[in-house]
C-alpha cells in the first residue's frame, strides 16, 4: 500500500483533475490521478478550438498534458476506477481497480504499426461514434499516456481466441495478453472528484429528429466533424450525402432550461454555439449561419462583445426563437419549426444542417461513486458542494471541482480545480 499520507487522490483526469494536480503537485504534494479512460485530458481534448479566445484546444492542453506525465510528484492511474474507499480526512484509504492494457507500458513507443495491421475496426467513441477505430488504438494522437491499448470487449484473441497480429508485427514485444486487472490501495490524506460531465442524448425530445434525421447532429458531434483531426479531416460535409452545407443552423438549451428534462442553464452553450458558428464561417466565408436562442447568456468578460463580433465579423444571424420541431424534407434537409418570440408568428426555415447544443448532464455513474465515496449529489445528480464553499463536499476531506459539480466552462474548471487543490492541500499539510 502507498503509505504516504501527504498524498491527494484527484478522480478525473480532464482540464479540472488535471489542473488541481498541477496545482498540488507544485507545492511538493505527491499526487494519484485515476482516470478511467485510457489517456487523460477529458473533453476538452475533444473539442476543435475553445472560445473565448479561439485557440486550438489540444495545442493549449497538450503541453499540460506533457506536464503531468513527466511531473515526478504526479502519479498516472489511467483505465482505473475507485472501488472502496475507508478511513477519514487525513488519512483515507483507497481501493483502486486498475485495469489490464495488455500493452506494456515501459516498451510501447506508440509506433502505430499495430494498429495499422489490427483487422478489428469499431465505433471510436473519441470521434462520436463518427468514425471507426481498431481493436488496438490510443484514444487520440496526442494522448498521454503516448501508448496503446487493446479493447478487450473488442479484440480477436479475446472474443474468438484467434489474431494475435499486434503481437506479430510489435517489434518491441509490447503486446502482452497475460497481463491482468490488478487491484491498487492506496492511503492518502484528501481526495478531489473531477469526474465531469456527460451529454444529454436529444433521442429524448422526439421532435428534433436526432437519430432519424441523419442532418442533425449534437454541437461535440459537431466538434469533431470540423476538427482537422476529426473524422472528415476538418473538411466540414454533411452525414448525408457528404456535400459541402451551405446553410447551418444552431439551437441553444436543448434539454436545458426544459421543465421536461434539466430545469439548469447549461452555462457554456450560448458562447460554444457562436464558437462553432465561427469556425464553421473561417472554413467557409459563404456560410449563412443561423443560431436559435431563448436569451443570450453571456455573463463572463468579454463574452457580449464576443456574441457581437460573431453578429458584425461572421455574420451570424441571431433568432430569438422557441424551436417547436424540426421536419425533414426529400432530399434530407431539416426544416426548423419555431416562435418567433419577437412576433409570436410560428416560422419555419430550410437548413442544410442542423447543431443541437445539447445539456451537460451528471455522469451515468455520478451515483455509483457518491456511495462509495459517502457524499451527497444535489436533486440533478451532480455533486453537491457547499454554499459557501462550493468546491467542499458534504464529507470532510472530499473536495469537487470542473463539470462533476455544475456545467462549467474551461477557465472556470481550471479556477475551480485550483480551488479544490488549496483546500485539499490544507488537510494534507495540516498532518
Ligand atoms: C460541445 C461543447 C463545446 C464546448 N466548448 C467549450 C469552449 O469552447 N470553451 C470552454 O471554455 N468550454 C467549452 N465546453 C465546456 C468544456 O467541455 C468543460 O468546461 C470542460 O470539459 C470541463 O472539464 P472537467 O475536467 O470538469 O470535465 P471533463 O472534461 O468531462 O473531464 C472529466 C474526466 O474524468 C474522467 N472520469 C469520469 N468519471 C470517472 C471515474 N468514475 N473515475 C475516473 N475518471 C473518471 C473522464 O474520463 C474525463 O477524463 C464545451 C462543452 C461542449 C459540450
Ligand atoms: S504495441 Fe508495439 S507496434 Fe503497437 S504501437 Fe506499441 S510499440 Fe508500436
Ligand atoms: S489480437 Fe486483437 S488487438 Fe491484436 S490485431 Fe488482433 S484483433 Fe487487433
Amino acid at each position: 500500500m502507498g503509505t504516504n499520507k501527504k498524498s491527494v487522490m484527484v478522480i478525473g483526469g480532464g482540464i479540472a483533475g488535471i489542473q488541481a494536480s498541477l496545482d498540488l503537485a507544485e507545492q511538493g504534494i505527491e499526487v494519484k490521478l485515476i482516470e478511467k479512460n485510457a489517456c487523460i485530458g477529458g473533453r476538452m481534448a475533444q473539442l476543435d478550438k475553445t472560445f473565448p479566445t479561439n485557440d486550438c484546444s489540444i495545442c493549449i492542453l497538450a503541453p499540460k498534458l506533457a506536464e503531468c506525465f513527466r511531473h515526478p510528484s504526479i502519479q498516472l492511474y489511467t483505465l482505473s476506477e475507485v472501488k472502496d474507499i475507508s478511513g477519514e480526512a487525513g488519512n483515507f484509504k483507497v481501493k483502486i481497480l486498475k485495469k489490464a492494457r495488455y500493452v506494456k507500458e515501459e516498451e510501447c513507443i506508440n509506433c502505430g504499426t499495430c494498429i495499422e495491421k489490427c483487422p478489428m475496426r469499431v465505433d471510436d467513441e473519441f470521434d462520436m461514434l463518427l468514425r471507426k477505430r481498431r481493436a488496438i488504438y490510443i484514444d487520440y494522437v496526442q494522448g498521454v499516456p503516448s501508448i496503446v491499448t487493446i479493447d478487450r470487449d473488442n479484440c480477436l484473441f479475446f472474443t474468438k481466441g484467434a489474431c494475435r497480429i499486434c503481437e506479430k508485427v510489435c517489434e518491441r514485444e509490447a503486446i502482452d495478453f497475460e497481463q491482468q486487472d490488478e487491484e491498487v490501495e492506496l492511503n492518502v490524506g484528501s481526495i478531489i472528484v473531477a469526474t465531469g460531465y456527460d451529454i444529454f442524448n436529444p433521442e429524448y425530445i422526439e421532435t428534433l429528429g436526432y437519430g432519424r434525421f441523419p442532418n442533425v447532429v449534437t454541437a461535440l458531434e459537431f466538434e469533431r466533424l470540423i476538427c482537422a483531426s476529426g473524422p472528415l479531416g476538418g473538411h466540414l460535409l454533411r452525414p448525408s450525402d457528404k456535400a459541402e452545407p451551405k446553410k447551418l443552423a444552431f439551437i441553444n438549451c436543448v434539454g436545458s432550461r426544459d421543465i421536461k428534462n434539466n430545469p439548469y442553464c447549461s452555462s457554456c452553450c450560448c458562447m460554444y454555439t457562436t464558437k462553432e458558428a465561427m469556425i464553421a464561417y473561417e472554413h467557409d466565408n459563404e456560410l449563412e449561419t443561423s443560431i436559435f436562442y431563448i436569451d443570450l447568456r453571456a455573463a463572463g468578460k468579454g463574452f457580449r462583445d464576443y456574441i457581437e463580433r460573431g453578429h458584425n465579423e461572421y455574420a451570424i444571424n441571431y433568432i430569438k426563437g422557441k424551436v417547436a420541431k424540426i421536419l425533414q424534407d426529400e432530399a434530407n434537409n431539416p426544416v426548423i419549426v419555431y416562435e418567433d418570440i419577437n412576433t409570436s408568428k410560428v416560422k419555419q426555415i430550410k437548413f442544410d444542417l442542423v447543431i443541437l447544443a445539447t445539456s451537460m448532464v451528471p455522469k451515468k455513474d455520478a451515483s455509483k461513486l457518491s456511495n462509495i465515496l459517502g457524499v451527497e449529489l444535489d436533486e440533478y445528480n451532480f455533486f453537491k458542494g457547499g454554499f459557501y464553499h462550493p468546491q467542499k463536499s458534504s464529507k470532510e476531506g472530499i473536495f469537487l471541482c470542473g463539470a462533476c459539480r455544475e456545467p462549467m466552462d474551461i477557465p472556470n474548471s481550471v479556477i475551480d480545480g485550483s480551488g479544490a487543490a488549496a483546500k485539499a492541500a490544507e488537510i494534507v499539510m495540516r498532518e
